[in-house]
């Protein structure tokens, strides 16, 4: 199928997009990966596009003492290619290059990604996984930056916390600290596809973090309630799922376990962060 007519602008500032957002019935567009299929099946219909891919003000990289902040514009492919600096040694730049295929890394941002919130999509675990602060620029009224952390940012399947007139900015990332090791372990039936289950695991005791999160789940990610517990071995696999996500049956997850049990695995073997 083809779209339904819409119009296109290209947005000269942020508050441009906004006052176009006001109007209504507009959409922003960004790397247009997941709003293009959309748009063909007509799951959509905008009356108008607004470009903010090229905005200054979402391309930005900025290095701080603890965290990086990336516009919401920076493409998978740039994070991939070590074109922005990688706050985590390389862990950002593998998960980028797990993202679907070249084509879609090209245009695709990790501020659309993280704003489509599929599920199933990289960047909502790994920002999740990774601490990550969601930064919002609300109506013009209101244009101070709201940081949201990324578990309350994503709130549902294709669903966050951002109202009709907001924009996602940036996403901060913080660095993690000496001795940290990570994992990320993403299930797909063919290389290229979106995950069937995923699971990361941060272990950080310089700052104090331990987190497993699991995805894939249809909903938000699932950060498990007693993470050391399922890294020394006294919980399953199986049973840490259950008691972190008490809604979903066990032989539905099954695949998540699975999942779980191969970021254990490589967390075993993980390499430690120097910074
Ligand atoms: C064949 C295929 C395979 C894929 N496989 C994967 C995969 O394995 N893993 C994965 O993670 N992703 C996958 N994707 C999705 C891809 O990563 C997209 O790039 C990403 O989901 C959306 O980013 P985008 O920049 O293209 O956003 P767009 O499609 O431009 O926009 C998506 C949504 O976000 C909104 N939006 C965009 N920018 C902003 C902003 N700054 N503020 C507020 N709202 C905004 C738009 O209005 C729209 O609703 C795949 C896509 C395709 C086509």
């Amino acid at each position: 199928m083809k779209p339904a007519l819409f119009d296109f602008a290209v947005a000269q500032s942020l508050s441009d997009a906004q006052r176009a957002l006001h109007v209504g019935q507009n959409k922003l567009v960004s790397g247009n990966q997941s709003l293009g299929p959309m748009l063909n099946l007509r799951l959509t219909r905008p009356a108008g596009l607004i470009d903010v891919s090229l905005l200054p003000e979402l391309r930005i990289v900025e290095e701080y003492e603890d965290y990086v902040r990336f516009g919401a514009a920076i493409t998978h492919a740039e994070i991939e290619d070590g074109e922005v600096p990688d706050p985590t040694g390389h862990w950002l730049r593998d998960a980028a290059a797990n993202i679907a295929y070249r084509a879609v890394r090209n245009r695709g941002t990790i501020g659309g990604s993280l704003a489509h919130a599929d599920p199933a999509a990289d960047w909502v675990i790994v920002m999740t996984w990774m601490c990550a602060t969601a930064l919002v620029h609300g109506t013009e009224a209101n244009a101070t930056l709201r940081a949201i952390p990324m578990e309350e940012f994503i709130n549902g399947p294709y669903s966050t916390a951002l109202g009709p007139e907001d924009i996602l900015a940036a996403v901060d990332i913080p660095k993690p600290g000496k001795g940290a090791r990570w994992a990320y372990w993403k299930y797909t039936r063919q290389v290229g596809e979106f995950a069937k289950a995923s699971a990361a695991i941060l272990v950080d005791p310089s700052k104090n973090r331990t987190r497993v999160a699991i995805g894939a789940l249809g909903r938000q990610p699932a950060l498990l309630l007693n993470p050391e517990s399922v890294l020394d071995g006294s919980q399953s696999p199986a049973d840490a799922l259950s008691e972190a996500i008490p809604d979903q049956a066990a032989s539905k997850l099954h695949l998540h376990a699975v999942a779980l049990s191969r970021a254990l695995e490589q967390i075993k073997v993980a390499k430690e962060f120097s910074a």
